[in-house]
């Protein structure tokens, strides 16, 4: 089959952006708001035109969502017009003319069989797609890398899901997610001291803010420190009273002491006022992702991302090692998704070595019939992929290997994250594309408005 054949469009709805393009291109076309600005009857999608409109604020204008918090669509009716504004304005193609690759968040929910069911709706009958594919994002993204076996941190806009993946098969049970992410993140900068106070914003000018010097504040000024913030503190502490000590020993002399969680950051808030603040302000919101506990007593520490990380592995090591990675049989429910395919990845960077030969072995083992927890914990700690654009935050990576070596200090670690800002941003959408155009189509679940039948 020749490339020409195989292009194919390829649209990832994610809670917070939408990217869209065609599977032979490199980039994709367009990324836009998951959300859409109502005004009077006309719904407005796209970027520019929704930030053109939001600037506006005219009373009446409202922003809505089509994505849920679990990452599924439950606007059917506004997903319908997305998809429509993107084939006519963006990708310029009618879409009858080429097949469709979606992707849906991994989940252990019962009700993905409905949600299947309303997509093939949309895409046959509204549309008149000839062909679907629906990939499993975090599996997508894993299979695209090359790796059959990985754990999948994603921090997005609507939080953090942890998806571990052994030998090409998503073990539903220990798929974990936090509702702590960029948008919970947004919300508490919205409330810092240094900004007025707004409490009859519309929706418009919440979406607006968080689009521009939110979004902005994020990337310039939020840090996630290497280890828990408590600790650090208490770090700097002991460091300064132990200068202090030698101070006084010896006489006369006088270093320099200074705690660095207060150097002071600057951010210039919508181009007319300077907040400064200080270095452990900027921890602290970042840590929420991690210990949401410190926003308000009313989360549980249980539900930051470390917690998460390490209840997915072991969720995972229990279910593999009791069931097997076969799906059908008992192990079936357990399991989501299962397929033989590895595509070559297009990964930009890894952070530390790979363990050579570790997953092959281990990944032939399970094929062979079963993997014990120990081995299903060490495959999953040396392919660490971290993707979502919270990830973006200065110090993650290094926080997210921090953590998972206290937790699990015999192991091997090794974690894959794309440095390129960009490329992380549509690393989703990449993922798609490659798994859209493997080699054999055979490889990929591809479904025709044959295979639906509506349920009566
Ligand atoms: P989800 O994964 O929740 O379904 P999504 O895939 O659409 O949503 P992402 O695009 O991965 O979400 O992440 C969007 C979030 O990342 C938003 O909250 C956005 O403000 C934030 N974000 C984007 N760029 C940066 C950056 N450079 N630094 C920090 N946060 C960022």
């Amino acid at each position: 089959m020749t490339k020409e054949v195989k292009k194919c469009v390829v649209i990832h709805n994610g809670s917070h952006s939408t990217i869209a393009g065609f599977s032979n291109m490199e980039l994709p076309q367009c990324i836009i708001p998951s959300t859409y600005l109502q005004r009077d009857d006309e719904m407005i999608f796209g970027t520019f035109e929704m930030l053109d409109e939001a600037e506006k604020n005219i009373p009446g204008t409202q922003v809505y969502t089509i994505i849920d918090s679990h990452g599924l669509p439950y606007n059917w009716t506004a997903l319908e017009a997305q998809w429509r504004y993107i084939y006519e304005k963006q990708l310029k193609v009618s879409p009858k003319d080429l097949p469709l690759v979606i992707s849906v968040p991994a989940s252990h929910a019962e009700f993905d069989m409905q949600i299947m069911e309303r997509y093939f709706e949309l895409a046959f009958v509204q549309l008149g797609v000839p062909v679907l594919q629906i990939v499993v994002e975090p599996l997508a993204v894993a299979l695209s890398m090359g790796k059959s076996s990985a754990l999948v941190v994603d921090i997005g806009a609507r939080g953090c899901t942890v998806t571990p993946i052994v030998d090409g098969t998503v073990i539903k049970t220990g798929v974990m997610r936090s509702k702590f992410g960029g948008n919970f993140l947004d919300f508490h900068i919205a409330q810092l001291p240094h900004i007025e106070p707004s409490e009859t914003a519309s929706t418009c000018e919440m979406w607006y803010n968080s689009n521009t010097w939110i979004q902005q504040f994020k990337s310039t000024m939020l840090q996630i420190s290497d280890k828990n913030l408590v600790e650090l503190e208490r770090y700097y502490q002991e460091q300064l009273q132990l200068q202090q000590q030698q101070q006084q020993q010896m006489n006369g002399f006088q270093p320099y002491m200074m705690n660095p969680l207060t150097q002071k950051r600057n951010f210039l808030y919508k181009g007319q006022k300077t907040i400064t603040m200080e270095l452990r302000d900027c921890y602290k919101i970042a840590e929420y992702l991690f210990q949401p506990n410190l926003a308000s007593e009313t989360f549980s520490q249980t539900e930051g991302l470390s917690e998460l990380m390490s209840k997915s592995i072991r969720k995972a090591g229990a279910t593999v090692s009791t069931m097997g990675t076969q799906s059908g049989g008992t192990g079936a429910s357990l399991v989501y998704h299962r397929t033989h395919i590895a595509a070559n990845g297009n990964t930009k960077n890894t952070t530390q070595s790979p363990g050579p030969g570790s997953e092959k072995t281990t990944v032939a083992a399970a094929s062979a019939g079963g993997l014990t927890s120990e081995q299903v914990y060490s495959l999953l700690l040396t392919n660490v992929i971290i993707t979502g654009c919270t990830s973006l935050i200065g110090g993650t990576e290094q926080r997210i290997i921090n953590e998972l070596s206290i937790r699990f200090p015999q192991y091997k670690l090794t974690t894959y994250a794309n440095q390129i800002q960009f490329d992380r941003k549509v690393q989703p959408w990449i993922s798609m594309s490659a798994m859209a155009s493997l080699p054999n189509w055979e490889l990929g679940r591809w479904y025709v408005p044959h295979d639906w039948r509506p349920t009566t």
